[in-house]
């Protein structure tokens, strides 16, 4: 790995105030860059002042969406120190969906090391205040201008960090979820498991229309026969029925949360099995009509966990423990979110310490 160049920014931003952080929307004083060219592969990282990038019109991220990403975050702990939680597991997914999108692999140490020597940088970026982190935004684009339709031969990689506040900032609260029957989000032998743009971009219209009709998020099904349970739109999902607790496989169109593979860890260390199967949305609601639905909860890395208080699909509306947090739902909760702010012990050696 080459040296990291660093370019201090000459003015620093004020910070927010972390009571008031909406997501996204704020950005910390630099970023990282890396390039790629066939000659040279990964070359030239560098730490920069935070700004717009240049790009040439022509550049074939634009044209033909090669674009992939990830998303983590840093906490803030007591004693001051600044935790990462399983970086690895996003290196590792990186290559996956760069493998999918014809990108050319990263040096997975390396990326942990980047990820590290940006907030090494903008330390002070990560907020203290209960509930709060620093979400991490690595992204890779193709950049080579050309118009031709093939892999790119040219990419830059990028980091981006963003203060983010509570995310339940009245405690955590079920939500309403519409079970989408009309678009689909992926197919088999697609992208559904790799993070990359083009999955977002076609999953917009069903939830800008499950916003409408009053739902937060949308429950998407197979997009083969409309019928097994794959994910919601930025979370996986968990069922608990007659005792049993399951979650869709990982089937090649959904998307490997590093979450979800948290859950099922800290689930079989408790002594929960947990069952990785097809679930088909009538074996949801045959146990929801009779009462054996007791909990349902997405997972992810912005929320969590997201328990869900009803679910509707076609003219069925399911109602899951009285619309209330359920028991497994608060206990993921609150050891995953003790774990990641350094209050509990770290006892699956999850946390990364930043320097
Ligand atoms: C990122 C993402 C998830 C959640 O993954 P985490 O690693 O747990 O944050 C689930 N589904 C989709 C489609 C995603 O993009």
């Amino acid at each position: 790995m080459n040296e990291i160049r660093i370019e201090k920014s000459a003015s620093l931003k004020p910070k927010p105030d972390a009571s008031q952080l909406e997501f996204g929307k704020l950005f910390t004083d630099h970023m990282f860059l890396l390039d790629y060219s066939e000659e040279l592969g990964w070359h030239d990282p560098r730490i920069v002042p935070y700004g717009p990038l240049t790009l040439d019109p022509a550049s074939m991220i634009l044209h033909y969406g090669q674009a992939v990403f990830e998303g983590l975050k840093a906490f803030r702990t007591s004693d001051n120190r600044i935790l990462l939680f399983r970086p690895n597991k996003n290196a590792e997914r990186l290559n996956v969906s760069n493998e999918r999108l014809s990108i050319p692999e990263m040096d997975e140490a390396a990326f942990v090391e980047y990820v590290k020597a940006l907030i090494a940088i903008d330390r002070d970026w990560v907020p203290s205040l209960e509930g709060t982190s620093l979400y991490i935004r690595p992204f890779i684009i193709a950049t080579e201008p050309c118009l031709g339709v093939r892999a790119a031969k040219q990419y830059l990689f990028a980091i981006i960090m963003s203060p983010v506040g509570a995310y339940y900032k009245e405690g955590i609260h079920p939500v309403k979820i519409n079970v989408e029957n009309k678009y689909v989000r992926a197919v088999r032998g697609g992208t559904g498991f790799a993070k990359t743009a083009g999955n977002y971009a076609s999953s917009i219209k069903a939830q800008e229309e499950a916003k409408h009709d009053g739902f937060s998020q949308v429950l998407w099904l197979d997009g083969k026969e409309h019928a097994y349970i794959e994910e919601v739109g930025s979370m996986n999902i968990f069922f608990k029925i007659g005792g049993e607790i399951v979650t869709p496989e990982l089937n090649g169109s959904i998307l490997a949360g590093v979450t979800r593979d948290s859950v099922i860890g800290l689930l079989k260390s408790w002594g929960y099995p947990v069952t990785e199967r097809k679930i088909s949305i009538e074996e949801i609601r045959r146990a929801s009509e009779e009462g054996k639905l007791e909990e349902a909860f997405g997972t992810g890395t912005a929320a969590v966990i997201s328990p869900v208080g009803q679910l509707h699909w076609e003219e069925h509306t399911m109602t899951i423990n009285g619309g209330e947090t359920g028991e497994i739902a608060r206990r993921l909760y609150d050891t995953i979110t003790g774990i990641q702010s350094g209050k509990l012990a770290d006892s699956q050696g999850w946390n990364v310490v930043v320097e």
